[in-house]
């Protein structure tokens, strides 16, 4: 599972400033889904811009525009059908890509009028469908590319996508019959993106793929380096591009191989941030074995304890599903118990959801909704008491933290090591900002903590 319900850049908008030249040929984008949509999103918009084309930042100065869809969850499809249908409305002329244009035929039913459908990675496709919409008019002259190609997140972070792909059968995911197997990018590749990154301002890489610790493993074993994981060899090699300077590397969405223990030393040497986002999904054998997961709990725990030894300051994020068919009471009780061991900093919750096409809809023992709801109440309830208790600790603390936005009133919004942006919390600086910019790192002390948030004050 890899798609946190409320990481969802659909507003995403193209930073581009300059105003479109006449005749030009413009392009809108909406992008729903997790970040690695995002991710096709501005490479498709790179391209597109290399071409010549405008990005238009609304449907009405568009000559189409282009919906990057979601599909992974019913509801999500539910919403980019909607999405689609008002990119009709105000436009007209709509191009649909993204993981529900694997099925072309449901899209068509509900929206007959769409130029074209194309599914995901379909980078070619996306653009001969925007060259027959709307053809390309370059000026070699005027269409100078930012070197680090069109970005939809703010100027100081970007999402590096490492690999493509998922070798796993988790019943409740249809990523891998929608994305296929696992396909890393090579690694030069990726350092070469992430050099060109922070060549032009970026201060903070989040490591993205549907499953970062399986990354290379998919290669020839000639090809792989010696001694070591891909991925420990590539996180040191992005952690090295930041030496001398400010960087942040940060691994999304880890699967717990008892491999990931390699990565732990690279945090606790400082060269990427102290932070795992590894989705365990249930703590409950039984529930783990119907998900198709790794089903040992207790050995988990014993790694958390592990990694937290060998670096205390880690942060650990994790995702779970609640209501899975099949979840009894104890079983949902056992879930509970482990959170209270393993104390986790930082937790999304899902209810389960039937996707057309997973293999744990023909599961038998549907939860009914009540008892998900409930179950749901229940496990935020304790995961936040769990942040709460963290954050409260933090107060006292002095720490480092990135600068997202700065208001019309002065108040700074930032992060610590701790926060990945839109999915954890925020540490807000409410005086003393004047000088301070967005994408720097600046010291601070922890003077007040929330549920989620916390308040500090500059100290250098
Ligand atoms: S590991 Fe692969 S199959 Fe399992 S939830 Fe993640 S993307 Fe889906």
């Amino acid at each position: 599972m890899t798609n946190p319900p409320d990481l969802r850049p659909d507003l995403s908008r193209a930073h581009l400033t300059e105003a479109r030249r006449p005749g030009q040929p413009t392009i809108g984008m909406v992008s729903l889904g997790c970040p690695k949509a995002l991710v096709d999103s501005e490479r498709i918009l790179t391209r597109l811009r290399a071409e010549g084309y405008g990005i238009s930042p609304d449907y009405t100065g568009a000559d189409a525009v282009i919906v990057n869809t979601c599909g992974f969850l019913d509801s999500a499809k539910a919403e980019s059908l909607d999405a689609i249908g008002e990119a009709l409305r105000e436009n007209g002329r709509v191009i649909v890509t993204g993981c529900m244009g694997a099925d072309p035929d449901h899209i068509r039913d509900h929206h007959p009028r769409i130029l074209a459908v194309t599914g995901p990675h379909q980078y070619e496709q996306v653009l001969d469908a925007v060259h027959a919409a709307v053809p390309p008019a370059p000026d070699p002259f005027i269409d100078l590319m930012p070197a680090a190609g069109v970005k939809l997140t703010p100027r100081h972070y970007s999402y590096l996508k490492i690999s493509e792909g998922c070798n796993h059968h988790c019943k409740f995911c249809i990523i891998p019959a929608m994305r296929g197997r696992l396909s890393s990018r090579p690694h030069r590749a990726v350092l070469r993106e992430a050099e060109k990154l922070v060549e032009s301002g970026v201060k903070e890489l989040l490591v993205i793929s549907q499953d970062t610790s399986a990354y290379g493993v998919d290669w020839p074993r000639a090809d792989r380096p010696q001694g070591e994981q891909p991925i420990t060899a590539l996180a040191r090699d992005l952690g090295c591009l930041g030496a001398g300077q400010d960087l942040w590397v940060r691994l999304h969405y880890v699967y717990p191989y008892p491999h990931v223990r390699e990565l732990i030393p690279l945090m606790a040497d400082g060269l990427i941030l102290p932070y795992l986002d590894i989705p365990f999904q249930h703590a409950h054998p039984d529930t783990l074995k119907r998900m198709a997961r790794p089903a040992h709990a207790e050995r988990t725990l014993d790694r958390i304890a592990e990694w937290r030894g060998l670096c205390p300051d880690i942060t650990l994020r994790s995702t779970f599903i609640v209501g899975y068919p099949g979840e009894t009471e104890d079983e949902f009780q056992t879930l509970l118990d482990w959170m209270d061991e393993a104390q986790l900093d930082r937790v999304g919750c899902f209810q389960y959801e039937n996707v057309e096409g997973a293999a744990s809809n023909a599961l038998p023992g549907h939860v009914p909704d009540e008892v998900k709801q409930d179950r749901w109440d229940r496990f935020m309830a304790k995961a936040q008491a769990i942040s709460e208790a963290k954050l409260a600790a933090k107060v006292g603390q002095h720490m480092d933290v990135i600068i997202d936005d700065i208001d019309e009133d002065g108040i700074a919004t930032c992060r610590t090591k701790a926060d990945a942006p839109e999915i954890d919390g925020n540490l807000f600086i409410d005086e003393a900002t004047q000088g301070l910019e967005i994408g720097q790192i600046v010291r601070v002390e922890v003077d007040e903590a929330g549920e989620y948030d916390l308040w500090g004050k500059r100290t250098a």
